[in-house]
């Protein structure tokens, strides 16, 4: 499928040094010709400028080759003042293909081997090479070629529509499937179940176009993923991001099920999403946006079939759009259609802080098991939005020491500690963490491995990999995101002691109240905070001590024993289900008896 992507900074950067190249600027022309390969300049030059690894070097090349390669559109966005997007030219498409191959490996244009000695006019050799020859003597060419080198090096941000497969590396879908084999094989699980759990049971795909503030109309591809309803109507968050892909829903959908399986709840899973930067958007664009999603879904989600709440870089407003929109379609109140909704128009008390509640509650029995005291312990929080904001601010309140936490732009550390409501504060005010009072800058990577007793992530996937297991020195890592941790890196942990509280139970709080939301909203009556608060203390605190049970019995880590006790669950409602997925074969009728 045509997928939207917008180039990352390393890829724009690398495009910009190629379009550099071209343009004989002076100081690029003298290094350039010390190297043999145009490729091993690039490579080289772009390592040198952007301060990073050669090897970083390659892979931000190959995937902007593999993006260029499937692309049928592409747009750049002119700088400010004008602050337009144009699309380039077939020519100019193909033109930026030939740039490509020109600094590849392997150029495939041979009649333009020797880059050194006329750089454009080895540009357009090729192009002829590769698409034919063009009017004239190449004047048009050239002129085209010229304009395209103008346009990529003022361009402020570069997108395009591709047809090749766009998948985040590592797939977070890949590592489910992993998950899923670990408990099916000490399940010893029947070989037709475990394909049934490997697949979402329904997938929606919308594209859903929006007059953006300047007039103009974008399209953007909308996802909802209901990849299991055995248990319950399907329940899972909608999240907006440019890099979202399909397989991620699909990670995300099959945690759902797998989360409210282990927290015992009688609902499904599922995940949704849009694939745009809500970040450059404004609120006006961003509720067309998500009006068009809910009317793109409305005969698929409902109170009683898939129930959606917030996600990353979606909240409660969101949730009320959703709700609203929805209402209009089917002509009364439907408030439980989405969960997560501001307390005034059907949310529930607690919802907003109910995962990092959670993450406190797995925290409190996790130390008691290993015996650490919670009092003056030091925390580290990486992503700084809901999930980490709450979960440091609670865990402060029992005792424990913040000493650092980030957010996308970085993070900030102190090993005396630091009143976490006061870094939120800073972070409304300049618009991150980053310099906080008496703190230090550190990265997003440093954060990973302080010394500290309690590490949450709590941002986004894949951030604990096998490159960087080995340094974290936490003793409990609480997941407050979903999937922050591979499973190669979830083998490093444990081997190193490293008591990790799986995503599926250590951030089930909120799917938890969530469904405390569903049964207000059904009922039409609502809890005091208390109730909310005491209601998901006992859910969550008797998965932990079920999950803890199962991994010392088949001494297994936390998360099998938890992917093992959410299997279970499944797959024993499907066999006592089992006329959902197996036809049943009608008995013959009985032969009518003649008198
Ligand atoms: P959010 O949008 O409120 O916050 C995300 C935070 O992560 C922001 O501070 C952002 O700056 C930061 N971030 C983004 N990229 C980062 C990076 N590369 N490094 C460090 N920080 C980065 O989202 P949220 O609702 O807090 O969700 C965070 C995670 O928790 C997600 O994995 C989500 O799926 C999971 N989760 C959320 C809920 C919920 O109720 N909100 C429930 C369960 C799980």
């Amino acid at each position: 499928m045509l997928t939207s992507v917008e180039l990352s900074g390393r890829e724009l950067g690398m495009i910009k040094l190629m379009a550099d190249f071209f343009v004989e600027k002076p100081e690029l022309t003298a290094k350039i010709e010390s190297y043999t390969t145009a490729y091993y300049a690039l490579m080289t030059t772009y390592s040198e400028n952007f301060g990073i690894p050669t090897e970083d070097a390659w892979k931000t090349f190959e995937e902007l080759e593999k993006k260029l390669d499937g692309a049928k559109d592409i747009r750049v966005e002119a700088p400010s003042p004008i602050k337009k997007w144009y699309s380039l030219s077939t020519e100019e498409i193909n033109m930026i293909r030939v740039l490509i191959d020109y600094f590849s490996e392997n150029p495939k244009m041979t009649p333009t081997s020797s880059f050194i000695a006329n750089r454009s006019e080895s540009i357009i050799e090729a192009y002829k090479w590769f698409f034919g020859t063009t009017e004239g003597n190449g004047e048009y060419a050239r002129e085209s070629f010229n304009n395209l080198m103008e346009k990529i090096q003022a361009a402020t941000s570069i997108k395009l529509d591709t047809l090749a497969p766009v998948v985040a590396t590592p797939n977070p879908y890949e590592a489910v499937l992993q998950l899923l084999q670990l408990a099916a094989k000490k399940l010893n699980l029947d070989p037709g179940l475990h394909e049934m759990l490997k697949r979402p049971m329904r997938t929606l795909i919308v594209n859903i176009p929006i007059t953006m503030d300047d007039g103009s109309i974008q399209v953007f591809t909308g996802y909802r993923v209901q990849y299991n309803d055995l248990l319950g109507p399907t329940k899972g968050g909608i999240r907006y991001h440019p890099e979202l892909t399909l397989d991620e829903v699909i990670a995300l959908s099959a945690w759902m099920t797998f989360k409210t399986a282990v927290t015992g709840l009688p609902l499904g899973g599922g995940k949704g999403g849009i694939r745009c930067n809500p970040k450059e958007m404004s609120q006006n664009e961003l509720e067309r946006l998500t009006r068009g999603y809910a009317r793109a879904m409305v005969r698929f989600i409902g109170p009683h079939r898939d129930v959606p709440a917030p996600d990353v870089y979606t909240d409660a407003q969101t949730m009320a759009w959703i709700m609203d929109e929805y209402s209009e379609m089917v002509g009364y109140n439907v408030f439980g259609v989405v969960t997560g909704k501001p307390v005034h128009v059907g949310g529930s008390l607690g919802r907003n802080e109910a995962t990092s509640r959670g993450v406190m509650y797995t925290v409190i029995e996790a130390a008691e098991h290993l015996g650490i005291k919670l009092k003056g312990s030091t925390v580290a929080v990486q992503g700084y939005g809901n999930v980490g904001y709450h979960a440091a601010r609670l865990l402060n309140e029992i005792g424990c020491k913040i000493i650092a936490v980030s957010d996308s732009k970085g993070g900030i550390y102190n090993p005396k500690g630091f009143d976490p409501m006061k870094a939120l504060e800073h972070k409304n005010r300049t618009g991150s963490v980053v310099d906080f009072e008496d703190c230090k800058n550190i990265t997003n990577e440093e954060l990973l491995e302080v010394e500290c007793d309690i590490l949450v992530p709590s941002a986004l996937e894949n951030q604990i990999t096998k490159a960087n297991a080995d340094k974290i020195k936490a003793k409990i890592v609480a997941e407050g995101a979903n999937g922050p941790t591979t499973p190669e890196a979830d083998e490093i942990l444990f081997k190193n002691g490293i008591f990790v509280i799986p995503d599926i139970l250590a951030n089930s709080g909120g799917v938890i109240v969530s469904y405390f939301e569903q049964v207000q909203n059904q009922m039409n009556y609502y809890w005091p905070e208390d109730e909310v608060r005491e209601k998901l203390k006992n859910t969550i605190t008797k998965a932990f001590k079920d999950v803890l049970a199962i991994s010392q019995q088949y001494n297994v880590n936390m998360r099998v024993a938890a992917y093992m006790s959410a299997v279970k669950r499944v797959t024993d409602a499907m066999l006592t289900r089992k006329h959902k997925t197996v036809s049943p074969i009608p008995e013959p009728k009985a032969a009518v008896q003649s008198k």
